[in-house]
Formats: structure tokens, C-alpha cells, sequence
């Protein structure tokens, strides 16, 4: 009996996966394509047409991974970081080119149902997903579910507020986590690339993240986070420290003592195994 699997899909800014996993979380295979300046719908098709070439896994369905914001259920995407795609009929398409079911949802929140299927939070049912890259995005599971808000955008940690008066936001706000720890800002703040961030640059971003950790876990009655993303992994342990002695510091109320931050267990594979779990968590399970 042929293998059975999802196909997953991760869309960003800067690049577009895709790949097919097995049942159990596992990669199968997969490839990449740079996300063109225009034409991008051209070069996804493209890039599923081949990497469907390549499998005989009888594929269950398709999870989709995508930056945001979007109508509920990804009928309609308007990726911030692709400009074309402004209200574009993403799950349709995606349905008319595959003829599988498709299930798509924001990237944060599909990394982190990633990580609690089979990454580095495997099994924990009260957790942040944060994703630190060009921007910075977030997905909570609580009781064990993916938390969707009113609308689909619960988890936007990026927008929650860390310095008084701080930089103005893309978003209108000022001060926003985003406005100061995201790859777009550090560079703005620093006139570098985060990848040539000073220690001092590293350690403050860990802090602000870790601030805003604080607040939501005491919100959401949580205390833990895993978090992925260009700038975070890139930053590495020094990063990671400096969150987590900010948890150590200010995480004081009982329920959020302890409050621990790691890195993303499954490493750059990590939004393709994300995709399909949120094939997985929306019914297409076998
Ligand atoms: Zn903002």
C-alpha cells in the first residue's frame, strides 16, 4: 500500500517551500524556489507541479502556511510582504491546481501546531510559537487547540506593546515588539543587517521578546515558548538567554514562574511540517 502523507506549503516573503510529510510529522521530501517580485502565484504553481513530479505519496490533503492577514480559512490572502496579493484567492486556487481538500492558516500559527505535534514542544498543550524574521509573528495553543480569536489573528505578539513612546509600527501603532525586535527594524535602528547585529543589539531584542512573552503568558496562563525565525535562530544562544533572563526576572506572578523559552526543534523544516499540521488539526487526519 502506497504511503500516505500531506503536501505542505510555506509562503514568505523572502522564500516558498514546499514539500510532502508523512503522518507522523516526518519530511519526505520537499524543495524551495526565492519568492519572485511579481508572478508569484506563476512560481508556486510551478514549484507544486514539479515537487508533485517527484512523490507517489497518496496525499491526504494540503496544509498551507502563510503570512498574513487573510480572511478566515485563507479564502482570501493579503500577504504584508507580497504585493500583488492583495484580497487573492489563495485556497481557491491552491483547491482547482491540487484537487485535494486545503487548509490554510497564518505562519506563526502553523509553526507552532508544527512544534507541539513533533518539534521541540512536542506534546505540550499551553504554549507560544513565535516566529522572529522580517517581522514577528505568533500562535498560541491552549487546552491543546490553536487559539483563533475573533476573526483568525489571536497570537499577534508582534503588536503587543514593549517600550513607552517607542518607534512608530507599520501598523500605525508606536512601540510595538515588532517596531523594535523584527529584522526590518533592527536594520532601521542599527543600519545593519540583524545577521551583523552587536551583542548589545542581541541582548536588548532577547529582552523586549521576553518582555512581551511575560504579558501574554500571564494573559494566556502559559509558561512556555518556542520560537523560530531568521533573526532569532541567527542570533542563537546569546538571544535566547537574554529571553530567558528576562522570564527569570520579571515572570513572578506563581502561575508563570518557570516561564522557559527554546528554539524551534525542527530547525529550517520546521514551517513545512507546520503546514501540515494544520491539514492535521482542521479534519484531514487519515
Ligand atoms: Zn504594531
Amino acid at each position: 500500500m502506497a504511503t500516505r502523507g500531506y503536501f505542505a506549503v510555506d509562503i514568505g516573503g523572502t522564500k516558498l517551500s514546499v514539500g510532502v510529510v508523512s503522518l507522523s510529522g516526518e519530511v519526505l521530501s520537499h524543495g524551495r524556489a526565492t519568492t519572485p517580485q511579481t508572478n508569484v502565484w506563476d512560481a508556486l504553481s510551478d514549484l507544486i507541479k514539479s515537487q508533485l513530479k517527484l512523490t507517489d505519496v497518496e496525499l491526504v490533503g494540503c496544509g498551507v502556511g502563510c503570512g498574513g492577514p487573510m480572511t478566515r480559512d485563507g479564502e482570501l490572502v493579503s500577504t504584508l510582504h507580497i504585493d500583488e496579493w492583495r484580497d487573492f484567492p489563495l485556497r481557491a486556487k491552491l483547491r482547482d491546481l491540487l484537487q485535494m481538500p486545503v487548509f490554510i492558516d497564518n505562519d506563526a500559527k502553523a509553526l507552532v501546531q508544527g512544534e507541539v505535534w513533533c518539534g521541540a514542544v512536542a506534546g505540550q498543550t499551553d504554549v507560544i510559537g513565535m516566529v522572529v524574521s522580517t517581522g514577528v509573528g505568533g500562535g498560541i495553543i491552549s487546552g491543546g487547540k490553536i487559539l483563533d480569536g475573533r476573526i483568525g489573528n489571536a497570537g499577534h505578539i508582534g503588536h503587543v506593546i514593549v517600550e513607552p513612546d517607542g518607534r512608530l509600527c507599520a501598523c500605525g501603532s508606536h512601540g510595538c515588539l515588532e517596531a523594535h525586535a523584527s529584522g526590518r527594524s533592527i536594520e532601521a535602528i542599527t543600519g545593519k543587517p540583524a545577521a551583523q547585529a552587536s551583542p548589545e543589539v542581541i541582548g536588548n531584542t532577547g529582552r523586549l521578546v521576553g518582555r512581551a512573552l511575560v504579558s501574554v503568558g500571564a494573559i494566556m496562563d502559559l509558561r512556555s515558548a518556542v520560537i523560530a525565525g531568521s533573526v532569532a535562530l541567527g542570533f542563537g544562544e546569546p538571544f535566547f538567554e537574554a529571553v530567558q533572563n528576562e522570564l527569570d526576572r520579571s515572570a513572578k506572578i506563581e502561575f508563570i514562574r518557570d516561564f522557559t523559552v527554546c528554539p524551534a526543534g525542527l530547525g529550517q523544516l520546521s514551517p513545512l511540517v507546520g503546514a501540515a499540521a494544520v491539514a492535521r488539526n482542521l479534519g484531514c487526519d487519515s
